[in-house]
């Protein structure tokens, strides 16, 4: 069984936070917990601190049963790791996880779930809300309280505060930027929760969606992750082309960044989607964001304005990014970053 203890008399009150317990449904990749997923962990931290955490996590093979014992040692608030193991399970499909989810609360009662708000979070938790018949609260940025949020509005323009009241599960997407946690490597011990076997003796009978498994395609590079990484270039539509984009690719590369994009970028086929930063792409908040040839449209700002140090290059004074940009240099990208290609050192 991997019921928590005393999720089953949670109820509305003063003694909220006494019956907290929390499921994080966690991504892993490589047979490493997602940093993202950590940061979930964090976030069901700050919903109260006698929360029992429990990790969620599915998947078939070595590297589920791998991403597990890291996610056992990943953050010391971890209660116990429930792993799911099935080839049904193999990909991370909303329709199948979606119904994990719901076994798995049905078994657990837990108070709340949290998922960060990737684009398997976002797929998967609407469904489970549904199944559940709760509305889920999306895209949290800081937790008040066992029952109170506060997430952005308009495109990041304004902040809403939510009282959530009700039924439960109270469920949860944040924003991973919100929720920093130090890099966690592989072989980090810090604590070791126990794993437990999800019994899925029930879910095998499960009509298993519409959806099918296709191919996964990602860049193979050695920068880091876009949604994590300290500094971030980004370029924009005044690129020109995929070959002039390079520049962007060469200047990450030598200040150790990942490599940002505005969606029209992606759109005139530069860079793959992955790497659009914005409202309907990553939101990111590195310590140093770089960027080349962007307008500063609403959408690109929602997605990137909460970095430490902005840095805009654009050759039109107006340009809305300087608005937002702690440093801004008028010019033509073009000369730029040649020249701080030549003056920075070799990493
Ligand atoms: P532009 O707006 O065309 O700006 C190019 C800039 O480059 C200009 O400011 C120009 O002065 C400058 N420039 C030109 N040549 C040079 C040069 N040689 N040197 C230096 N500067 C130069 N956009 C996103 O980015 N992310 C999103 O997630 C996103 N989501 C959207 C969602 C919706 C529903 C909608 C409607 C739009 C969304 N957009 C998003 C699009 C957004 O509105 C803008 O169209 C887009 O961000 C503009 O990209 P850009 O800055 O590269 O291009």
């Amino acid at each position: 069984s991997f019921s928590p203890s005393s999720s089953s008399s949670f109820s509305h009150g003063t003694a909220i936070s006494r019956f907290v317990s929390t499921l994080v449904l966690a991504e892993h990749e490589g047979g490493s917990v997602k940093t993202s997923s950590v940061s979930a962990v964090a976030a069901a931290k700050a919903i109260s601190e006698e929360n029992s955490i429990s990790v969620l996590l599915a998947g078939s093979g070595p590297s589920l049963h791998e991403a597990a014992s890291h996610a056992a040692s990943c953050h010391p608030s971890i209660s116990q790791v429930l792993v799911a193991d099935s080839d049904k399970l193999a990909y991370p499909l909303a329709e199948p996880w979606a119904e994990l989810v719901h076994l798995v609360q049905q078994e657990g009662g837990y108070s709340h779930i949290i998922a960060a708000s990737s684009s398997f979070g976002k797929n998967v938790l609407p469904r489970v809300a549904a199944l559940l018949d709760v509305s889920p609260v999306t895209d949290v940025i800081e937790i008040s309280g066992p029952q109170l949020f506060v997430r952005p509005i308009y495109a990041g323009n304004a902040l809403c505060t939510v009282r959530y009241a009700g039924a439960n599960p109270c469920m949860l997407t944040i924003r991973s930027t919100s929720f920093p946690v130090a890099p966690i490597s592989a072989d980090s011990k810090c604590n070791t929760a126990p794993v437990t076997q999800v019994d899925l003796s029930t879910f095998i009978e499960v009509t298993l969606g519409k959806s099918r498994y296709l191919n996964h395609s990602s860049q193979e590079t050695e920068r880091p992750d876009l949604g994590n990484a300290r500094v971030v270039v980004t370029g924009g539509r005044a690129l020109k082309s995929a070959e002039n984009f390079k520049l962007i690719e060469k200047l990450a590369e030598k200040l150790g960044a990942a490599v940002g994009a505005t969606r029209a970028a992606v759109d005139a086929g530069f860079v793959p989607n992955e790497l659009q930063v914005g409202q309907t792409g990553k939101i990111v908040a590195p310590e140093l964001y770089m960027a080349f040839g962007v307008s500063g449209a609403i959408q690109h700002l929602a997605g990137m304005r909460d970095s430490k140090f902005i840095v805009a290059v654009n050759k039109d004074a107006d340009a809305p990014i300087f608005q937002v940009a702690d440093y801004g240099l008028v010019g033509d990208l073009f000369e730029i970053i040649p020249e701080l290609l030549e003056k920075l050192p070799e990493k």
